[in-house]
C-alpha cells in the first residue's frame, strides 16, 4: 500500500477515534480498476474521514479522486477522464440494516476489518463513466472531411423526385388536379 494508507481498517474503530486517513495509491496497485482502464495519470489521491455520528452510526466521508485514461466511444482515440468520488458511507453489518440508512449515506457492510484498496477501487469503479467520451469530439469520418466546404449536400426529400418523376411522364395538357 502506498503513501499514507494502511491496507486494512478496523473501519468502527478508526469512526470512534475519528480518525483522518489522508494519501495516495498508486492505480497498479488496483487490479480491477487496473484492468478496467486503458492507463491512469498519476496517483489516486484519498482522503477519508470516519466519525460516530450522534446516533451510534459509523460513517465514513471523504473524496477519492484518480485521473485514467479510457478509449473515447465515439472516436475510439485515447480520452483521459477525472474520477471524482464523493464518498459517503454508513457502516452497517447487514443487508437489512444497509435498508435502514439515510438517502445520503451509501452502506458499506463491513465485518471488523476492511481492505481499504478494496473500498477505493470500489468507488472508483463505480465513478467510471459507462460511455467514455471526449467532452468536444469529431469522430474520425468529420475529420477526414475537407474542412466546411465538404458538408454534405441536403438530401433530396425521396417523396419529391417522386413526384417530380410522375409530374415528367404526366401527359402533357391533362388537368392538374393532383397540386
Ligand atoms: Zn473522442
Amino acid at each position: 500500500m502506498s503513501a499514507g494508507l494502511p491496507q486494512h481498517i478496523d473501519v468502527r474503530r478508526f469512526a470512534e477515534l475519528e480518525r483522518r486517513l489522508e494519501g495516495e495509491i498508486s492505480p497498479q496497485d488496483c487490479p480491477r480498476l487496473s484492468q478496467a482502464i486503458k492507463a491512469s495519470e498519476g496517483p489516486i489521491l484519498v482522503a477519508l474521514d470516519f466519525e460516530k455520528q450522534s446516533g451510534g452510526r459509523s460513517v465514513v466521508s471523504g473524496n477519492i479522486h484518480g485521473r485514467v485514461v479510457l478509449d473515447c466511444q465515439r472516436c475510439l482515440e485515447p480520452v483521459s477522464i477525472d474520477l471524482q468520488c464523493d464518498v459517503s458511507l454508513g457502516i452497517v453489518d447487514s443487508e437489512t440494516e444497509a435498508e435502514l440508512l439515510p438517502d445520503d449515506l451509501d452502506p458499506l457492510i463491513a465485518g471488523d476489518e476492511i481492505d481499504l484498496r478494496e473500498l477505493i477501487e470500489d468507488e472508483l469503479l463505480l465513478a467510471l463513466p459507462i460511455v467514455p467520451v471526449h467532452d468536444q469530439c469529431d469522430p474520425p469520418a468529420a475529420l477526414s472531411g475537407e474542412g466546411h466546404d465538404a458538408e454534405l449536400p441536403e438530401r433530396e426529400n425521396p417523396f419529391a423526385v417522386l413526384a417530380s418523376l410522375k409530374k415528367d411522364t404526366r401527359p402533357s395538357g391533362d388537368e392538374d388536379e393532383f397540386e
